[in-house]
C-alpha cells in the first residue's frame, strides 16, 4: 500500500468547491441528543481553516451514528430485536432517523470556526444543491448525515456521482473511517480530483513511515482481548518489527499452547496451533518475541469491571484452576518496559490487562509509561489502547495517538484502505 498521497497543500483549491469528507461521528447523550464531546469536531478545525483561508467553498459532509435508511428495513431490524410490528410505524423511523440529524454539529462548528455553517437538510437532494451552488469562496457548509441515503454504505456510484457534482475537489479527513469503502468516504474519488486533508495526512506520515521505515529497533506492543481480533496484526507486525511483545488476554492462548496451565483465563483453544506458528515465525525471521512469564489473577472477573477484586500474582504457566489471569505481573512489567527503552520506534495496540478496574491497569500503565519516557517515535492504534493513553493521562507524552479505532488496526494489518487508495499519489 502506498501511503504518500498528495495533500491539500499540494493542490490549487481558491475559489473552488471542496467536498470535505470529515468524522463528525461524535458522542451524543442518549437522551438529550447533547454532544458529549467535541473532540472529533475540534480535530477537523486546521483543515477546514487552511480550505477557507485558501478561498476554498467547503461542502463538509460525515455519517453519524448508524441510521437504517429503508422502513423496510427498520422494521424487520427493529423486529428482530423482540419490537411489536404493530407499533413499528413510519412515524416512528421518521424519529430514530431525526435523532441522527448533523444539525447540532453545524451548529457546534459554526461556535468554533466563529462564523455561520450552513446546514442543508438533505445530502444530494434540492436543498443540499441549492445551497452548494451558493456558496462562496471561504463560506462552509455542511450536508445531512450521508448515511440518510441508502447508496452510502453500498458504495453506490449513483450516489458518489451526485455528491460529486456538488464540488470540483475531494478532500478526505475522516480517518476514522477510510477502512470503509463507501460513497463518501471512496466512491467519490472517482469523480473528483481526491487528496487528503492534514488529519489524514499526519496518520499516513506517522503510521506510514513507522511501518515502512521505521528507525530501528522497531518494538510493537501487542494486547487486548483476544487473539482472532488481532491474527492479521500480530503476523504483519512480525514482518516489520524487531520486537515484538505479547500482552493482555490473548497472551494466555500463546502459554497455554506452549503447555501452561492457565485456570479460567482467556483461551482460544483453537488459536493455539496459529500461536506455535507465531513463535516458529518469529524465530526464523530473528524477530525477539516477548511474552509475559507471571500474571496477576483473580478468582471472578470483576462486575461491575471496576468493581473491587482480591488478586494475586503467580507463574504464567502456572494459574491455579480456579483463577483467571487478568494482567500481567510485576516481573513481565518490567521485562516489558525494558524492551521498550532501547527502542526507536514503538507501536502499540492493545491493553496488557483490564484497565478500566484500577487494581488490574498496573501493566498497562508500566507500558504507557514506558512509551512516555521513551525517545522513540510512539504510535497508539486501536479504541481502547487510545482510550487507555487518554485516562490514565500519558496522551501527550506520545508521539501519535490514532484517531481511527477499526481504520488504524487495519492500517497495523498491512491492508489496503479504500479510502487511502483512492487518493492522488504524490
Ligand atoms: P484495542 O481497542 O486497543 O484494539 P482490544 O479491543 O483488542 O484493544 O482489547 C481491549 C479489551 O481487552 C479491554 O476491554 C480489556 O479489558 C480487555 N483485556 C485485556 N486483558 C484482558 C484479560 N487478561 N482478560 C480479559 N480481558 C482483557
Ligand atoms: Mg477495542
Amino acid at each position: 500500500m502506498n501511503y504518500n498521497k498528495k495533500t491539500v497543500y499540494d493542490i490549487d483549491v481558491a475559489g473552488k468547491k471542496v467536498l470535505l469528507r470529515c468524522d463528525f461521528n461524535v458522542p451524543q447523550d442518549k437522551a438529550t441528543g447533547a454532544i458529549t464531546s467535541d473532540k472529533r469536531i475540534v480535530a477537523a478545525l486546521p483543515t477546514i481553516r487552511y480550505l477557507l483561508g485558501q478561498g476554498a467553498a467547503v461542502i463538509a459532509c460525515s455519517h453519524l451514528g448508524k441510521p437504517e435508511p429503508s422502513f423496510e428495513k427498520w422494521v424487520k431490524k427493529q423486529t428482530e430485536k423482540g419490537k411489536d410490528p404493530a407499533e413499528l410505524t413510519e412515524e416512528k423511523w421518521q424519529k430514530s432517523l431525526k435523532k441522527l440529524t448533523l444539525a447540532p454539529v453545524a451548529e457546534r462548528l459554526s461556535e468554533l470556526l466563529g462564523k455561520p455553517v450552513v446546514f442543508a437538510h438533505d445530502v444530494v437532494g434540492p436543498d443540499a444543491k441549492a445551497k452548494a451552488a451558493a456558496l462562496k469562496g471561504g463560506e462552509i457548509m455542511l450536508l445531512e448525515n450521508t448515511r440518510f441515503e441508502k447508496g452510502e454504505t453500498k458504495n453506490d456510484p449513483a450516489l458518489a456521482k451526485e455528491l460529486a457534482s456538488m464540488a470540483e475537489v475531494y478532500v478526505s479527513d475522516a480517518f476514522g473511517s477510510v477502512h470503509r469503502a463507501h460513497a463518501s468516504t471512496a466512491g467519490v474519488a472517482a469523480y473528483l480530483p481526491a487528496v487528503s486533508g492534514l488529519l489524514v495526512a499526519k496518520e499516513l506520515e506517522v503510521m506510514g513511515k513507522a511501518l515502512d521505515d521505521p528507525k530501528r529497533p522497531f518494538v510493537a506492543v501487542l494486547g487486548g482481548a483476544k487473539v482472532s481480533d488481532k491474527i492479521a496484526v500480530i503476523n504483519n507486525l512480525l514482518e516489520k518489527a524487531d520486537t515484538v511483545i505479547i500482552g493482555g488476554g490473548m497472551a494466555y492462548t500463546f502459554a497455554k499452547a506452549q503447555g501452561g496451565e492457565i485456570g479460567k483465563s482467556l483461551l482460544e483453544e483453537d488459536k493455539c496451533a496459529y500461536a506455535l506458528e507465531m513463535i516458529e515465525k518469529a524465530k526464523a525471521k530473528g524477530v525477539k518475541l516477548l511474552l509475559p512469564v507471571d500474571t496477576v489473577v483473580a478468582g471472578e472477573f470483576p462486575n461491575p469491571i471496576d468493581a473491587p477484586v482480591d488478586v494475586e500474582t503467580v507463574d504464567v504457566t502456572a494459574i491455579p484452576a480456579d483463577k483467571e489471569g487478568l494482567d500481567i505481573g510485576e516481573k513481565t512489567r518490567a521485562l516489558f518496559a525494558d524492551a521498550i527503552k532501547n527502542a526507536k520506534t514503538v507501536v502499540w495496540n492493545g491493553p496488557m490487562g483490564v484497565f478500566e478496574n484500577p487494581t488490574l491497569a498496573k501493566g498497562t500503565i508500566a507500558v504507557a509509561q514506558a512509551l512516555a519516557d521513551s525517545d522513540a517515535v510512539t504510535i497508539v492504534g486501536g479504541g481502547d489502547s487510545a482510550a487507555a493513553c487518554e485516562q490514565l493521562g500519558f496522551a501527550d507524552k506520545i508521539t501519535h495517538i490514532s484517531t481511527g479505532g477499526g481504520a488504524s488496526l487495519e492500517f497495523l494489518e498491512g491492508l489496503e484502505l479504500p479510502g487511502i487508495a483512492c487518493l492522488q499519489d504524490k
